[in-house]
């Protein structure tokens, strides 16, 4: 199916990624509005029937029918390919349809997938439960690790599914050496780019294929709306993706979809910021706090490759209290600025608990396994002032014996 709205794309594909994220894909109007149109429509007419039967046949630009195209949501992806230095980008209805059509698309009975164990819920809930279903098996690895990659490695083993950083223990994957390992076996990488974004990691360019995305976290940034995202090459995002989707339906909505345009707009600003904020909350909490998972301090143990593959940490961190489920809880139940909420990604700073939350649906062999204790919080550091957040909690770990 032929592409039919947007810029002439080489003449801006030159513009570095903090402009893509303003002006990429856009695609004017008659009535040159300068921000992006919604076009809630679901279906398309044409002049004449042989413009439909052209259509129909690929051989007329133009759109057809919503769940294949929409010029608002074409105007996302290319604004989101054009970030990440993809050939093309598919969007869908959340993280998880993303995450879903990524694998289901290219996977069959038969084949095999190497997957970092560290992941968010729903990730491992695919690979551990819903692929087996239809004959794909998992080995997960601890990720840090390349040489654990190596070895996991089947004759049938089509693809390395992994997040880096991972939630909510944020270990981090070497994206070269790993992808380097697929390239050898001519196995594909397919990296979920949620917590850093573009903006602060591009994994293509260490050699991964497909990236993947929840829009839900930083992309949209404020917490409004749902939305994912697959980028690759223009042959599998075309003819092996796309077959996929457009027959399953976790089609994107404009209206959701002009949200996470307004949102990329300001991508850059508030994930630099955020993560800024992440990284002085972050020595407070050092300070405070048994022990803290966040690879912007030096005390990460994978601080440098960290800081070699990422512009700056992000606004995501974890942290262990000794008092398991109880103090981890109280502290929570002590915030008075920093929200309950397992959301990420958002402008406001939220604070869950992973164990009782996110990953409440793993098992308690599976949790221990991806190092998620009782004791552990996730924060999202928001675009707060960092001294109110730090205030805070330093009201909340005193209520709690801290
Ligand atoms: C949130 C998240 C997802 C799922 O995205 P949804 O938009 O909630 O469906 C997948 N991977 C990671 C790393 C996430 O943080």
């Amino acid at each position: 199916m032929k592409r039919s709205t947007g810029q002439d794309r080489e003449k801006t594909r030159h513009w570095r990624p903090a402009t893509q994220a303003v002006r990429g894909g856009t695609a004017r109007s008659e009535w040159g509005e300068t921000s992006e149109a919604i076009f809630l429509t679901s279906g398309y007419a044409y002049d004449c029937a042989a413009d439909a039967a052209a259509r129909f046949a690929g051989d007329q630009q133009g759109m057809t029918y919503s769940r294949l195209q929409n010029p608002t949501v074409e105007m996302l992806e290319q604004r989101i390919a054009l970030m990440e230095g993809a050939e093309a980008c598919r969007c869908q209805a959340s993280g998880m349809a993303a995450m879903t059509a990524a694998l289901l698309c290219q996977l069959e009975a038969g084949d095999h997938i190497v997957a970092g164990r560290a992941a968010f819920g729903s990730c491992r809930w695919l690979t551990d439960t819903l692929l087996p279903k239809f004959g794909i098996e998992t080995t997960t690895v601890d990720a840090r690790d390349p040489d654990l990659w190596k070895s996991a490695i089947r004759p049938e083993t089509k693809l390395f599914f992994f997040e880096t950083p991972a939630n909510p223990t944020m270990d981090v994957v070497d994206l070269k050496a790993v992808c380097e390992i697929a390239k050898e076996r001519d196995i594909l990488t397919v990296v979920d780019n949620a917590f850093a974004t573009s903006a602060l990691q591009r994994p293509l360019e260490f050699g991964a294929d497909i990236v993947a995305y929840s829009a839900t976290k930083m992309m949209d940034g404020q917490g409004r709306v749902l939305a994912g995202a697959v980028c690759g090459s223009e042959d599998f995002i075309e003819n092996t993706l796309l077959a996929f989707t457009r027959n399953t339906g976790p089609t994107l909505s404009a209206f959701n979809a002009w949200v996470v345009l307004k949102g990329l707009e300001t991508l850059d600003l508030r994930i630099r910021r955020q993560s800024e904020n992440a990284l002085e909350v972050g020595r407070f909490l050092e300070s405070r706090v048994p022990r803290i998972n966040h690879p912007g301090l030096p005390s990460h143990p994978q601080h440098n490759l960290a800081m070699s593959q990422m512009d700056a940490a992000g606004p995501i961190f974890s942290f262990y209290l000794d008092g398991g489920r109880s103090q981890a809880h109280g502290l929570l139940d002590a915030l008075e600025l920093v929200d309950i909420s397992n959301n990420i990604g958002d402008s406001r700073s939220l604070m869950t608990h992973p164990a009782s939350t996110t990953h409440s649906g793993l098992s308690e062999e599976v949790r221990a396994e991806m190092g998620i204790e009782e004791g552990m919080l996730r924060i999202n550091v928001g675009l707060e002032d960092p001294q109110d957040l730090i205030d805070d909690l330093d009201g909340a770990l005193k209520a709690v014996g801290l």
